[in-house]
């Protein structure tokens, strides 16, 4: 997708789609299932994808494919966002940015191919061409395996015990057919592409015009002050609440939106960051907004909004503005997560 520094955002949708098209080697957005790697070395280990909170596992939630034109060293370059979703935390975030030149020792210099691959199943993938091996719960590093058969890989102990429970137990006292018997874990997100659209530019901003003249002018004296601050409060995110409704009413499934350098769309008056709540990267450049993940996305995950579950307003995701090259691999970028406020 194309990333201008200001202008209108792109959007991001949900569609079905078979399971060959969100491998690696498509190049794909996608919510759910295991991520796609790009390199196939320097994953981010355990410890990087361990919740910041509660230390558990997080679990893979959306990849963002997004080069930058005219950067050889990005020709290909995809952002990976994580979360937390076991309760009761359910609220650790992470991202991480990793690019490619077109030159690399994992892809073919062309463009892949658009036919479905001969080969048939739709086999999981549970090691790397670069010889990593990947966890058989969440698709993410792997650098424990079991100490019997020594062939299933996992992030974690959590992981290898949820395996051992879902069928492991038997499959490790037998021989050689564990690659395509991994069960459903119940851990991963539904898989889905996400098809990006450019956002039509035709709403006026007449949710911006200013409502604070509303304020109640026969009050006694002694409140007025407290009325005008409430009321004050609650039109400020009242508006900032209807024009989040009004910029999203045109396309009311879109859950993300791009723009590299634009304004994020916030949700909530509240928790809206100031430039110094936004860390530089470690390379010392500042980061600029590239995209945010809707709360529409919710809808999809099929979490549970009973209990104590995954649940955000908005996610907006921050990267170095010079897209840096820290070493080989996967660089931490950052989220900053605005919840929905029952205020209004
Ligand atoms: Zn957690
Ligand atoms: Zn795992
Ligand atoms: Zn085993
Ligand atoms: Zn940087």
């Amino acid at each position: 997708m194309a990333s201008p520094s200001a202008g209108p955002a792109e959007l991001g949708f949900v569609e079905a789609v078979p399971s060959w098209r969100l491998r690696s080697e498509q190049f794909p957005s996608k919510v759910g299932g295991r991520p796609a790697w790009l390199s196939a070395a320097g994953l981010p280990g355990p410890p990087e994808l361990a919740c910041p909170l509660c230390g558990r596992p997080m679990a893979f939630l959306l990849q963002v494919y997004a080069p930058l034109p005219g950067r050889a060293d990005a020709f290909h370059r995809c952002l990976f966002l994580f979360c937390c979703r076991t309760p009761p935390c359910c609220c650790g975030l992470r991202v991480f940015r990793n690019q490619l030149p077109r030159g690399n020792d994992f892809y073919s210099y062309e463009p892949p191919s658009e036919d479905p691959p001969s080969e048939t199943g739709e086999s999981v993938q549970l090691q790397l061409k670069s010889g990593a091996h990947l966890c058989r719960v969440c698709g993410c590093s792997g650098p424990k395996r079991c100490s019997r058969c020594h062939k299933a890989h996992y992030c974690s102990k959590e992981h290898q015990s949820l395996d051992w429970r879902l069928g492991h137990k038997q499959a490790c006292a037998q021989t050689d057919n564990l690659d395509s018997t991994v069960p459903d874990h119940n851990f991963l997100f539904p898989e889905f592409e996400i098809v990006i659209e450019t956002e039509d530019e035709i709403m006026p901003e007449a949710v911006e015009r200013d409502d604070e003249s509303e304020i109640i002018g026969t009050m006694g004296e002694a409140h007025e002050e407290e009325l005008e601050s409430m009321a004050k409060h609650e039109s400020r995110e009242d508006r900032i609440f209807q024009k989040f409704k009004t910029k999203i009413s045109p396309e009311p499934e879109q859950i993300l939106r791009y723009g590299r350098g634009i304004a994020p769309l916030w949700i909530s008056g509240e928790k809206i960051p100031q430039e110094k709540d936004i860390p530089d990267c470690p390379c010392g450049a500042k980061r600029l907004f590239e995209f945010q993940v809707m709360p529409q996305l919710l809808n999809y995950l099929k979490v549970d909004r009973l209990g104590r579950s995954v649940d955000w307003g908005v996610l907006a995701i921050f990267t170095c503005a010079e897209s840096c090259k820290l070493g080989i691999g996967y660089t931490e970028e950052f989220v900053w997560k605005q919840d929905i406020t029952d205020a209004a």
